[in-house]
């Protein structure tokens, strides 16, 4: 195991073990559920993208947000140290950007970045499009290979009391391409729900012919996020009834 710091927000561990000679490999931008326990004790589980796994060297690379010491999974990339032990259950399926589409339209936040540099990584190369990145920091921008057609654009809003305010006021000011996109975007909750409205709502994007998820919320725990996603999903599905 490794633990280094990669940018100011982010922390990149590396996972090795016996464990991890069953790891499925080619599962980049899949994920994995971490047991970690919170300070009163109580088992809980966070998702983290597999950024790389190296099958012959059987490492596993995740990349953590450092959002302070508020979050069991946050808190335990600060202190993780070589020789400890963590149980990963996983990993759950990847969703990478449609290679048959026309053209990408990328979206997310630090939490994301992991999945959308594996999507970008994977991308056909003649593909084209647009990958719209927030970050709190300048630092937090990293080197990551693009298909030259695809723009990246890296977002900095270091204002952590308004996640994704600098994403979802781009979103809408990115040219629309000819032909069919395919919408990628995953980042805080509320982010979540404007980038629904923009693209299902005012594009007409049917929903299996994109990849929208909320990684986190602001002020709830994962928990949290996961009991308000399905109240969502419910008054959304009321709300498209009517
Ligand atoms: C499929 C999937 C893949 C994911 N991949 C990654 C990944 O590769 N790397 C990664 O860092 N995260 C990833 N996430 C998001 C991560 O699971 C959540 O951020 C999770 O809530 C972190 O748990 P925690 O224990 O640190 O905080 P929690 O206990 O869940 O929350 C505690 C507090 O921290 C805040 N908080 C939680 N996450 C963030 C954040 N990112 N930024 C600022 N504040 C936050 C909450 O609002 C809350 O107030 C992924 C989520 C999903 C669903």
């Amino acid at each position: 195991m490794s633990n280094e710091q990669l940018t100011s927000h982010m922390r990149r561990i590396v996972l090795t073990g016996d464990a991890l000679a069953d790891f499925p490999p080619d599962q980049q931008g899949g994920y994995v559920k971490l047991r970690l326990t919170t300070d009163s004790g109580d088992p809980v589980m966070r998702s983290y993208t597999v950024r790389a796994f190296d099958p012959e060297r059987r490492e596993l690379v995740l990349d953590f947000v450092d959002h302070g010491d508020d979050g069991p999974a946050s808190k335990w990339c600060r202190v993780a140290r070589v020789g400890d032990r963590i149980t990963a259950m996983g990993p759950g399926e990847k969703k990478l950007a449609g290679p048959d589409a026309d053209w990408v339209f990328l979206g997310g936040d630090l939490s994301a970045l992991p999945a959308l540099a594996v999507n970008l990584e994977q991308l056909p190369a003649d593909m084209r499009g647009y990958a719209l990145v927030e970050v709190p920091s300048a630092d937090d921008v990293q080197d990551i290979a693009a298909p030259s057609g695809v723009e990246v654009r890296w977002l900095v809003n270091d204002d952590e009391t308004k996640p994704c305010a600098v994403l979802i006021e781009e979103l809408p000011l990115v040219g629309w391409l000819e032909g069919t996109p395919y919408p990628w975007f995953a980042a805080e909750f509320d982010a979540m729900r404007f980038a629904r409205g923009f693209f299902r709502d005012e594009h007409g994007i049917n929903r299996r012919e994109m990849y929208l998820s909320c990684y986190w919320k602001l002020g709830d725990s994962d928990e949290g996020m996961k009991r308000a996603k399905r109240r969502d999903m419910e008054l959304d599905r009321m709300k498209l009834a009517s």
